[in-house]
């Protein structure tokens, strides 16, 4: 037994050096990530549960290393974050998504809203509140048209601070959501004051849904939360039409996961609107 303790120990060892050396690698190479135009974004579409139609997308970003292929968001936005490559990363983010969706509605296509995520360096960056206008004015895009996507956590860093600047957001036409609800801790009296226009149910919540009664609980306190304080309440990960049917049943509002869709490129979002529109 002590001798396979032993080999463990080693195997981790190493498992963490490659994993440092990994960190390194990456590293170096998001540096230069946004210059060589390694980004892009992907669009996973958020649909009405009741209508089945959809009226917003998600904007996630790839990252396409020229060696490694593509590297998962999970893999490098905490890099990202660490080193303060978050800010020109996100700023490049928002620009992006924000021209997107203006050019969906330039081509006629029903308007919808664009969800864009916000990692805590970017939004304690000073200049967030200036970003996110310089986006919208860039794009032309209307703020109402924008949301943007951040975790409890994120916001009980600084709670005062943070809700003084989802205030300044909220003043300047766009929305907010609570990405991740449920895994972070905020006190529920602190959600009262957040001007927020929905939740999202975290997708560690609807995995099991369809068997887990603890989490088909949370589900439906989340859900009965969210609309006592007259928020909407969005599912993530949906997969199954089981857990689809039971999101529905207890009167959650909106969904998103492989179920409908997965992630997608631009023009995908454009044949899906189009195809809606002809129904
Ligand atoms: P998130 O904001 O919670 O996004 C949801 C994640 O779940 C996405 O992973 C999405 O592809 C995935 N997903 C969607 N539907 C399903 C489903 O039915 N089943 C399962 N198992 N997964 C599903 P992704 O794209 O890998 O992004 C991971 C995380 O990276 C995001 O989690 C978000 O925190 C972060 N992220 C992604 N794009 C950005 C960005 O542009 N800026 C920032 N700051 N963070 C980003
Ligand atoms: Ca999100
Ligand atoms: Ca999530
Ligand atoms: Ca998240």
């Amino acid at each position: 037994a002590k001798e396979m303790g032993n080999n463990n120990f080693q195997f981790y060892a190493r498992e963490m050096n490659a994993s440092v050396e990994e960190k390194l690698v990456l590293l170096e190479g998001l540096r230069g990530a946004l210059d060589e135009g390694q980004f892009h974004l992907l669009y996973q579409p958020k649909v009405d549960l009741r209508s089945g139609l959809i009226f917003g997308v998600e904007a996630l970003i790839r990252w396409e290393h020229p060696e490694h292929g593509v590297v998962s968001p999970l893999r490098f936005i905490g890099l990202a974050e660490e080193s303060g490559l978050i800010v020109a990363i996100g700023d490049w983010v928002l620009h992006t998504a924000c021209r997107q969706n203006k050019a969906w509605q330039d081509a006629g296509l029903a308007p919808i809203t664009m969800s864009v995520n916000v990692s805590p360096r970017q939004f304690e960056e000073k200049r967030l509140v200036e970003r996110v206008a310089a986006a919208l004015r860039e794009s032309a895009l209307a703020p109402g048209a924008l949301e943007l996507e951040v975790t409890e956590s994120l916001i009980m860093r600084d709670l005062a601070q943070s809700v003084g600047k989802m205030r300044e957001l909220e003043a300047m036409g766009l929305s907010l959501s609570i990405d991740d609800f449920g895994t972070g801790y905020s006190s529920l009296s602190a959600l009262k004051s957040f001007p927020i226009s929905s939740l999202k149910i975290d997708k560690s919540f609807v995995r099991e849904l369809a068997d887990n009664t603890d989490d088909q609980a949370i589900a439906m306190a989340v859900i009965s939360l969210g609309h006592k304080l007259n928020l909407r309440v969005i599912a993530e990960g949906v997969e199954t039409e089981q857990q689809c049917t039971f999101l529905r049943d207890n009167d959650c509002d909106e969904m998103q996961g492989y179920l409908f869709s997965r992630p997608v490129p631009a023009a995908q979002i454009a044949a899906l609107l189009a195809e809606q529109a002809r129904m």
